[in-house]
């Protein structure tokens, strides 16, 4: 197993092309202005718990998936989930706010509830019985239209047969009926992004809904990347269009009540800050937390 590697062409040292990631465009597809206030004038939001602890989830059980199988149990799972978490403290000092110190008993319950998603995992798989190919994969690839796409995949497996199996680990707390539309968007993406780098169509798509104990698999055809493909080159090309006109419109749905930026959204009566112009080179990549969900 290969832990983080990129599967991409190499880029010349701190050049990044502007591409599209599934979140991004999922942002976009959302609502216009939110992709601008991420993508474009890059506003900071403050991570909930919920978030953070997907994060940290994921990271235990990469980390998990690098020991020798035998090791993959879930009390070893338990066990890397403090080095996890304070490692991401170390990286993003700033998560520390969301709790008032080591000794804050909402940080314990908080640990309690990111344990409890792991031995969900392993009521849904076990992990001495598998030998990913790679986990939290970087992928990227170009489509003939030149549109760039980038994202990162939780887990590949690959049979001895050959066949691609994409796994993507959900740990929000919302029924997965709420989020499958935007999860199946983000697994079309992966499977279209490998089925154009290695040339080989992933015979499933995997999503583990780990809070409600739950799997759901897909297996996603040719005519359907395609049509999907399509879909992601119209986004594309009206980001573009956004993008050379500043005109990102708000969207105003149920989610904006998720939105960090509603009192910088005229829909809400806030006003946006001027237009930066289009980001040059980069218009924002994902960062670790929207790897998680
Ligand atoms: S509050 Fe709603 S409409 Fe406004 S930017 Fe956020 S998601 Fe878009």
């Amino acid at each position: 197993m290969v832990d983080s590697q990129a599967e991409t062409a190499p880029q010349p040292a701190g050049v990044r092309r502007p591409a599209l990631s599934p979140s991004r465009a999922g942002d976009f597809k959302q609502c216009p202005l939110l992709y601008r206030f991420r993508a474009v004038d890059r506003l900071p939001e403050t991570p909930t718990r919920a978030q953070v602890r997907g994060t940290v989830v994921h990271s235990v059980l990469e980390r998990l998936f690098s020991l020798p199988t035998a090791e993959r149990g879930p009390e070893r799972a338990r066990a890397l989930l403090a080095p996890a978490w304070e490692d991401l403290l170390a990286a993003e000092p700033g998560l520390g706010e969301l709790f008032d110190g080591a000794g804050d008993p909402e940080l314990a319950r908080w640990l309690d509830s990111a344990n409890a998603l792991l031995d969900s995992y392993f009521e849904l798989e076990d992990p001495r019985r598998l030998e990913p190919e790679a986990c939290e994969l970087r992928v990227e690839t170009e489509l003939e239209s030149g549109v760039l796409l980038r994202g990162f995949i939780d887990r590949v497996d690959v049979a001895p047969t050959g066949e691609i199996r994409l796994v993507d680990y959900k740990t929000g707390a919302a029924p997965r009926e709420i989020g499958e539309a935007k999860a199946m968007f983000q697994m079309k993406f992966y499977a279209l992004v490998l089925w154009r780098t290695r040339g080989e169509i992933p015979r499933q798509l995997l999503l583990m809904y780990l809070s409600d104990k739950q799997s759901l698999a897909y297996t996603p055809d040719e005519a359907e990347l395609r049509r999907f493909e399509r879909t992601l080159e119209a986004i594309w090309q009206a980001i573009l269009k956004a993008g050379r006109t500043g005109d990102f419109r708000p969207n105003p749905s149920r989610l904006c009540d998720y939105c960090d930026h509603k009192p910088l959204c005229p829909a809400f009566g806030g006003t946006p800050p001027p237009y930066p112009g289009w980001p040059e080179p980069d218009p924002g990549p994902e960062t670790v937390l929207d790897r998680t969900d």
